[in-house]
Order: structure tokens, then sequence, then C-alpha cells
């Protein structure tokens, strides 16, 4: 199965005409999920290969509106690109304030989707006395709402955090998906998907020389299920390799630090991890719950992980390829900052697609 990433977004603060706001697209077997929804992020969809009707979960790091004010006009145009008698239920996870942000906003400018949505809101079970002792930035206390369910509201669900400190979102078709909270001005999520373990690779030359035919029952075998031929029976550890690790992501909202990941961030393929500014910055950015590439790089090393892509740059550091005034900043300083300790690191440009492959 194919997991391709697609970022549509990769600014901080602001869209502008060459960096959108907050939003990417992981591609998974047709089905599209969408991390973040910044303004704009729509015309940015409709710009890419990625097919809106297709997306059926949305993932929300924060509700800082650079990852969030495009949400319910995007929610709105989906209506025009389904069939919506057939479309499932559409689900929303993010922070605490999602669900009544998005009755606000859908009831009051007379919003009509016609198929239905489901939010899940990553909370903390605790009373309002021990929350007022967490600090605002990072208290996951359930906000509750005034404001009447929008007509297509399905359901509102409250996911608690685990005693390790994550949270278990779903565990689908063998993906599991958690969460992890953020250091940042505001709560802010970190999550990590990881892909269950996948059958090993087929010794196609092994089956031929025993006279299976190539087709259905070279599918079926690589499945993991027996066949039969020529009156023998052929298991599929007689021709599969070993079993592979599946894959494992990790998409951060912003941050300036991410250590409450360390526990379930291990070892992972890829790290998208914000880079708003450079090294130079780096108490400022801190100051502001923000990272520099040094900082990210300093994530992925605790982390263990392969690959690194910065995203999240300020709109300050202008797209590789355009031509700079004087004083101006490439991000490509951004990327050197990054590479000088990390090699293997890209920075993340508004329409690149980069697929993530599996563990041979
Ligand atoms: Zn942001
Ligand atoms: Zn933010």
């Amino acid at each position: 199965m194919e997991w391709k990433l697609t970022f549509l977004g990769t600014g901080a603060g602001l869209p502008s005409p060459t960096r959108g706001a907050s939003c990417t697209a992981l591609q998974l077997k047709g089905d599209v999920w969408l991390f973040d929804c910044g303004e704009g992020s729509q015309i940015q969809l409709m710009r890419s290969t990625v097919r809106l009707g297709k997306i059926n979960k949305i993932f929300i790091t924060h509700m800082h509106g650079d990852h969030l004010f495009g949400l319910p006009g995007l929610l709105c145009t989906i209506t025009q690109n389904v069939a919506l008698e057939s479309k499932p239920a559409l689900k929303i996870y993010g922070p605490p304030g999602l669900a009544g942000y998005l009755r606000q906003s859908l009831n009051l400018s007379y919003s009509i989707l016609g198929y239905k949505y489901e939010v899940y809101e990553l909370v903390d079970d605790i009373d309002e006395e021990t929350a007022g002792e967490i600090p605002p930035e990072s208290n996951f206390m359930p906000i509750k709402t005034t404001a009447p369910p929008h007509f297509d509201e399905a359901a509102y669900n409250l996911i608690h955090r685990q005693p390790d400190g994550s949270w278990l979102l779903f565990e689908e078709d063998g993906m599991k998906v958690h969460a992890a909270a953020l250091k940042h001005r505001v709560p802010s999520l970190g999550f990590v998907f990881q892909e269950g373990p996948l059958p090993g690779k087929l010794d196609a030359a092994k089956l031929i020389a025993l006279g299976v035919p190539q087709g259905p029952l070279f599918a079926k075998i690589k499945s993991g299920q027996s066949i039969e031929h020529n009156g023998a029976v052929i298991n599929p550890t007689d021709v599969l390799g070993p079993e592979r690790r599946g894959r494992k992501l990790i998409i951060l909202g912003d941050t300036c630090d991410c250590t409450q990941l360390y526990k379930i961030g291990q070892n992972a393929d890829v790290l998208l991890h914000e880079a708003t500014n450079e090294n130079k910055d780096m108490e400022k950015s801190i100051q502001n719950g923000h990272s520099t590439p040094s900082m990210a790089v300093g994530c992925a090393k605790a982390l263990c992980v392969k690959k690194l892509i910065l995203y999240h740059l300020s709109q300050r550091y202008k797209p590789v390829g355009e031509p700079l005034k004087e004083g101006e900043l490439s991000v490509e300083c951004l990327l050197e900052e990054a590479k000088a300790s990390f090699d293997n690191t890209i920075v993340a440009y508004d329409f690149l697609s980069v697929n993530i492959p599996v563990n041979n």
C-alpha cells in the first residue's frame, strides 16, 4: 500500500501567494487523511492531485488559526465533491474546543453539509480544581460548549489520555494511531502512525520453480494464505521472507519541545517537524513556542528517525528559486542548518510529494 505525503501549505502564521498556511495530506489506499487546514487549504487542494472527495479523516494539531481557519470552508466544499448518500461519516480528531468551534462556525453561517461528521477531542479526565493548576498551554481539560450540535454532527466523543501520557486515537487495518502533547503556546498535538507488520518478500523464483503460474495464486500466498498446486500444499513460510516492520510516520504540530513524544515516537521512518525560525533566533522561538532547525534535529535524533522533513516555515524565508531582494533569506538557510548535523533532511515546499516506502 502506498503512503504518499503531499504538502499543501508549508507556511507559518499566515498564507502567502507562494506558501499556504498549514495543511498536509497523506494518501493511503485511495483514502486521504488531512493534517491541519489553514486558511486557503481548499484552494491548495484543488491545485494538487489530492482529491477532496477522498478525505475521510482530518487531524487538527492545535487551535491556532493558521492550522484551522480553512476547516469550515473545506467541510462545505467537500459536499460538492462526493456522492453524499454513500459518504461515510468524516472523522475529525483534535484538541479540546474543536467541536465547539465547528458548531459555532457551521451553525452561524447556516451551512448545510449533506453528509455526517464526527468529532473526537483528545482530552484529560480531570476536574476543574486540578485543571486550574495546569498552565493553559498544556491543559487538555474538555472545553464545554453551549452551542447546539450542528445538524450534520453525527457524534462528539472524548478520547482520554492513557496512563503512559499518550492518546490512542484508533486501531484500523493493523494501523495504530497515537498522539502526544507538545509544548507550544496553546495545547498542541503530535500524531504517530504505526503500520502493522507486513508479510515478507515473495521469492517468486522459488514459486515458479515449483511450477506455480504467475497470477492469482501469487497474490494469494503473498497475502499470507496457503495455496494448493498440483496436489501439493505450499505454505507462505515456504516462499516468503521474514516479516517486515511496518512504516512509522510522525506529524507534529507547532512546538518548542516534543519530549512527551519520546515514548511513542521511537524509530520512525519520517518525522515532520516545524522549523519556524533559523538557529540564531532560538531564544525568541522558544518564547513563542516554536522551533529552529537545530531543535528539529534534536527531536529527530532523540526519536532515532530516518528522515526529517522541515515545514511550518516563516514567510520571511523565500521559497527555493524565488529571486531574493537585498536582505532576504531563502528556506535553504534553514535546510543547511539542519543538514549540518542531520544529513537526511529535506525542507518541504507547497505541492511537494514524498513517498514513504515499505521497509525491506
Ligand atoms: Zn502555526
Ligand atoms: Zn501555533
